[in-house]
């Protein structure tokens, strides 16, 4: 059997190598390596994919959500609402503009924005918020969207780990994730559903202005040549990486079936034991499985972790301490108001999630996890 990893990136190359190999020894023979068509090719191609009017590429997914805050021209001290329970980026890139981070509850079955926690937590200071489609699926966008139409807030949405996801609105409306909101980042982080072989992220929005703006800031708030009509940042993407990723764009949606499938069986092998709940899908969200977490409730996450690392069985735990009580974004908080975050931080646990998962595999890992919990 082939050794199990959280991700493997190894295999997934094998099976496009000469691809690969060839569109990036063609960017290498144009040199053409910033700003050139393939980015411009990249672009296009995505926006036609996830039916937006305008993709910003820019440098790494925490680029994207600074860049996408500082599009909304805020003043220092003005608020903007995430989830507690969230990769750190989301809230540094606040804390990095002097904005004030609010942190909220998420919901215990999606690890999404819990909708009423945001509600409560809406002050006259508060200018935007944004939703993590946390693991793979959309936060829930209808009530979402309409808390913060109500309070005139800007949606960004932090979609690096749901690229692909769709959400249904009641009316019947499907959107892709990160289209729904005034902007919505990604990352294109190797180990995210669309990687690439080094850094990358992109800025989606439908609005013309904004657009502009963005483009302007990704690069020194330049609109014409040399003159600098606002502080920007240098944040791009090259066409190495953007060559990689038009070949697996075209693959992205049969990326996320090979994920979903590799969940499928997880949750059959899982299912009816007591003491695991595996994770919830969404009425309204389909689900691409950035994670597979499982919510352990018999206090032996931990030791299940150590059963599997001797069994070379990689688990992680995504994530173990909630950001309100990290040492950097620390803020004095009612623990009351973050029940399902402080029970999510000691029982989850994330098996091993790819695109290139074997049967063989799947077994190995769901015998020894259900070894454990018998
Ligand atoms: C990976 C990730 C980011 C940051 O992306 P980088 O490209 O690593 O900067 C931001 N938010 C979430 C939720 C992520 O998972």
């Amino acid at each position: 059997m082939k050794k199990i990893q959280m991700v493997d990136l190894q295999s997934q190359y094998y099976k496009i190598k000469s691809d690969v190999d060839n569109a990036i020894l063609n960017v290498l023979n144009t040199a053409a390596f910033i700003n050139g068509p393939e980015v411009k090719s990249f672009q296009s191609e995505l926006e036609t994919y996830l039916d937006v009017k305008h993709v910003i590429p820019c440098a790494n997914g925490t680029d994207a959500l600074q860049i996408a805050l500082m599009a909304l021209n805020l003043q220092e001290g003005d608020e903007v609402i995430t989830a507690d329970f969230t990769f750190a980026a989301t809230v540094e890139v606040i804390h990095l503009l002097k904005l004030k981070a609010v942190l909220v509850d998420v919901d215990y079955d999606t690890f999404t924005m819990d909708s009423e926690k945001l509600k409560a937590a809406i002050t006259s200071k508060t200018k935007a918020v944004i939703p993590v489609h946390l693991f793979g699926q959309c936060s829930n966008m209808e009530e979402i969207l309409k808390i913060a139409k109500e309070h005139h807030l800007a949606v960004i949405e932090d979609n690096a780990q749901a690229i692909g996801s769709e959400f249904t609105f009641s009316d019947g409306t499907v959107k892709k994730s990160g289209t729904m909101g005034i902007m919505g980042t990604t990352s294109f982080f190797p180990s995210k559903n669309l990687g690439c072989y080094g850094d990358g992220g992109a800025i989606f929005t439908n609005d013309d202005e904004l657009a502009h703006k963005l483009r302007g800031i990704v690069n020194h708030g330049m609109y014409e040549r040399y003159y600098h009509d606002e502080v920007g940042v240098n944040s791009r993407l090259d066409s190495i990486q953007a060559t990689v990723l038009r070949k697996k764009l075209t693959l992205l949606d049969n990326y996320n079936e090979a994920r979903r499938k590799a969940a499928d069986y997880y949750d059959e092998a899982f299912a009816g034991n007591e003491n695991i709940l595996t994770p919830k899908r969404a009425e309204n969200s389909t689900h691409v499985f950035h994670q597979y977490t499982l919510r352990i409730l018999n206090g032996k996450r931990n030791e299940l972790q150590q059963f599997l690392a001797e069994r070379e069985v990689p688990a992680m735990i995504y994530y173990p301490v909630a950001l309100r009580k990290q040492k950097a974004y620390f803020q004095e908080s009612n623990d009351a108001d973050f029940v399902n975050t402080d029970q999510l931080l000691e029982q989850v646990i994330s098996l091993p999630m790819h695109t290139e998962l074997e049967e063989e595999q799947l077994k190995y890992i769901t015998d020894a996890v259900l070894e454990f919990m018998k």
